[in-house]
């Protein structure tokens, strides 16, 4: 947690639970992944925290912005984005959206299947179109392993149909899964990526652009390596499979944009003990699965928790949001600790949290308002 963010927290003591999001954290970690990867286009994945604030300053800095919607375009667009900035990156999309977005100027769309196909033709003739092709998720903590890609058999016929049907077959896209810790995975979509532009090349089509996705790193509990570790395995990917030939590229980072700038405060609601046995105890918060925290779902995203008590002896805890729905429990088998001192009233931080976080909150489930935000 930034000083800057610990000063606010107690001079302002905002009513918990809350995001607080240092905006110049933002701005270094888009930095110091622009410098470890000065050829790659940025396109900072929306989603993965569309606050204005955050949006503006990496506009400032030059990023682009690769958008999962319409409203996400219209959301950049309403901020003085140019058209030729956005990437519309979702698979799944209604053909008037399409439309819609291709009407405001944005010409670069990704596709994986046939009958999207068919609707970019029709709904934004001549765009450039990346082909997404499937990656199993392997060594990633959030796996995009099924929903999305195709197999790269299928993505040469569809690029070479792009073309026949009016559209720029530019080239591929994948997405390795977020929180990837294993850069051996860029190796292996790469390889796989050379395979697609040799087939197509053979077939008469030039594609120019690999989009090497998000995927890139928050600091949660279980390690992973530092982003120079990413580039020098993409870098390094790129030479081997592509030799001297290099096709132009693309990322687009969702968490490691702002997941470590943000820090969520909350508060002890409860704690208690089920049995005289189970020396566990429960550790109820304020915010739970449904206040912003879903990433919790099977335990895959496990984030780093400060106390004003940490250094005391600790013990075994349950911790569970304050909802009224029994899947509304973050972390029971992944073996938490807290301090044996811990009270209710007491704050709790739940660090690098300003990624995924405040928009995947429900509107009002039980009663509870969306998480309150911050940007400082
Ligand atoms: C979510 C998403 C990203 C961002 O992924 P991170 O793992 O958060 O970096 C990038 N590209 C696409 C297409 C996505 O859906």
């Amino acid at each position: 947690m930034t000083d800057k963010i610990q000063t606010y927290l107690a001079a302002r003591r905002p009513p918990t639970p809350c995001l607080v999001v240092d905006l110049d954290i933002v701005e270094e970690n888009y930095r110091r992944l622009a410098a470890a990867l000065p050829t790659a286009e940025i396109y900072y994945a929306v989603k993965a925290n569309p606050a204005r604030p955050v949006i503006e300053r990496l506009d400032r800095l030059g990023s682009g912005f690769d958008t999962a919607s319409i409203y996400e375009i219209e959301r950049c667009r309403a901020l003085g984005i140019a058209p030729e900035r956005m990437a519309y990156g979702s698979t799944v999309k209604k053909e008037r959206d399409i439309a819609a977005a291709h009407g405001y100027g944005v010409s670069l769309f990704a596709f994986d299947s046939e009958a999207e196909l068919a609707k970019l033709a029709r709904a934004a003739p001549g765009a450039r179109v990346l082909c997404r092709i499937a990656m199993e998720g392997e060594g990633a903590d959030w796996p995009l392993s099924e929903k999305f890609g195709c197999h790269p058999d299928m993505a040469v016929d569809l690029l070479e149909r792009a073309r026949a049907v009016g559209l720029d077959p530019y080239g591929l896209s994948f997405h390795v899964g977020s929180q990837q810790r294993d850069t051996a995975q860029w190796d292996i979509a790469i390889g796989r990526s050379a395979v697609v532009f040799g087939a197509l090349n053979r077939r008469g089509i030039e594609l120019r652009m690999i989009n090497l996705g998000g995927g890139f790193p928050a600091r949660y509990r279980r390690d992973a390596p530092p982003v120079e570790r990413y580039a020098e395995a993409i870098s390094a990917a790129l030479t081997r499979h592509f030799g001297n030939n290099l096709p132009l590229t693309m990322i687009e980072p969702g968490r490691c944009i702002p997941g470590d700038a943000g820090i969520i405060q909350t508060e002890v609601v409860l704690i208690s003990r089920k049995s005289y046995v189970d020396d566990r105890r429960w550790i109820y918060l304020d915010i739970g699965r449904f206040g912003g925290l879903p990433e919790v779902l099977d335990e895959a995203i496990q984030y780093r928790l400060r106390t004003g008590r940490d250094g005391g002896p600790t013990g075994p805890v349950v911790i569970a949001g304050p909802t009224c729905d029994e899947v509304d429990i973050l972390y029971e088998n992944a073996r938490y600790e807290l301090p044996l001192a811990l009270e209710v009233g007491d704050r709790i931080q739940i660090l690098s949290a300003g990624a995924y976080t405040a928009t995947y909150a429900s509107v009002g489930f039980n009663g509870f308002p969306p998480l309150d935000e911050y940007y400082i």
